[in-house]
């Protein structure tokens, strides 16, 4: 390996060296599996999107990782996708696939009952994995695989609704990215109106859904640029872009407006004069994809995450074998706040310091004679040493620190 590609975050290498993921020949190529570490990283992204959906009047809700193909004939999956999936066929001959998204399966919780007014919108969360048979010269680190998490969510709302809906998914992407110092400039993805046959659903239903979406993107002053010819076949969009600390700019979250899949699927409630009323629905993945995500985060970040996502907050480093006792009484208090924390004994303290550096541990606990006496401990950052505390101090600080997500 050069010194350049070395010094290059590349999430693979990155991955590797904080134990997050790891991929096996005989499981497959573009099929990560997740370390113990790794999986508490995306346990983590997935909460914090999840604390934000809940305030938004979110439920979570759960669906069979398999399907009949009649699902995909209905959503039209199966005509546009039939070559990306990953198909079963089962011991009676019944066809089935694996899913490659979320949203054909939801319609089919919405659909179990009527629907009035008063009741809508209906907002479903599921994070989940997805399934897409990619060629395997296309495969790529976290990047593009095989199997993927979607942090996945739907609304079905009123065409009335969609303004509101909108504007507090926007939120939640502008908090979520706003955290990690992502820059975001949005695309308004719309279809091009001098190719009508390539879009579904009649002129004025977009005619409107486009406007409700420029206008918003006008109230809120945002950094926006409109994408002709950019919209999904079945409705406008969103499209959120984020500048990362290198300057490369990547598409991470959409927000989709879609005005077929409840044509597809029949899907309405019943209005205010007791009729059917036909329903939209929105597609609103945060992250998208959580593997993708992380791909994007550790090499903006150079695999330094922030103290709330490090799988492990603190190696305590006892000087010498007489402090271990004291190092236990440090670690139990610690444990009990719900900090992360593991004892580093056995080496020389130098070599203690930098292994902990080389795995991006955000802090260490350094006690010796002097700590021990005092009954305080000293406690270094990333950027070097804080100073000696009071354990009680230490934990209420790592404590605060990590429950702001600062
Ligand atoms: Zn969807």
């Amino acid at each position: 390996m050069s010194e350049k590609e070395a010094s290059s975050p590349d999430h693979r290498r990155l991955g590797q060296e904080l134990d997050l993921f790891v991929f096996s020949d005989l499981v497959g190529s573009g099929l990560p599996l997740w370390t113990p570490r790794g999986t508490l990283v995306r346990n983590l992204l997935d909460d914090y999107v999840w604390e934000m959906r809940q305030k938004h009047g979110y439920e979570k809700v759960e669906i069979p990782h398999i399907t009949k193909k009649d699902l995909y004939e209905t959503s039209g999956h199966w005509d546009k996708f039939k070559d990306d999936l990953f198909r079963i066929t089962t011991r009676e001959g019944h066809e089935f696939a694996m899913k490659p998204m979320n949203c054909p399966h939801h319609t089919q919780i919405y659909a179990r009952r009527p629907w009035s007014y008063r009741e809508m919108p209906q907002r479903y969360a599921n994070s989940t994995m997805c399934y897409r048979d990619e060629q395997s010269g296309e495969l790529n680190g976290l990047s593009r695989v095989r199997a993927f998490t979607q942090d996945d969510a739907h609304v079905f709302c009123r065409e009335s609704q969609v303004r509101e809906e909108f504007l507090k998914i926007w939120d939640i992407i502008e908090e979520f990215y706003g955290r990690f110092g992502f820059s975001l400039t949005i695309r308004l993805s719309f279809h091009d109106p001098k190719e009508p046959e390539k879009y579904l659903g009649d002129k004025q239903r977009w005619a409107l859904a486009e406007s409700t979406l420029r206008a918003m993107a006008e109230e809120r002053d945002a950094d926006t640029r409109e994408g002709i010819g950019e919209a999904a076949f079945y409705g406008p969009k969103l499209d959120f872009m984020a500048k990362d600390s290198l300057g490369r700019e990547w598409q991470v979250a959409t927000i989709q407006l879609d005005l077929n899949l409840p044509e597809r699927f029949d899907l309405t409630c019943v209005n205010e004069k007791g009729e059917k009323e036909r329903i939209v629905m929105i597609h609103a993945a945060i992250m998208g994809s959580i593997e993708r995500f992380m791909s994007v985060l550790l090499e903006h970040l150079g695999g330094t995450l922030p103290l709330w996502l490090s799988p492990l907050h603190v190696h305590i480093l006892p000087v010498s074998d007489k402090h271990a006792d004291y190092a236990r009484t440090i670690l139990q208090a610690l444990k009990n706040a719900g900090i992360r924390a593991e004892i580093a004994e056995g080496d020389s303290l130098g070599k203690r310091i930098r292994e902990a550096k080389t795995s991006k541990i955000p802090y260490l606990i350094v006690l010796g004679d002097e700590e021990v006496g005092a009954q305080t401990a000293t406690l270094e950052g990333r950027a070097g040493k804080i100073g000696a505390f009071p354990i009680a101090e230490i934990v209420s600080r790592l404590h605060t620190e990590i429950q702001t997500r600062a």
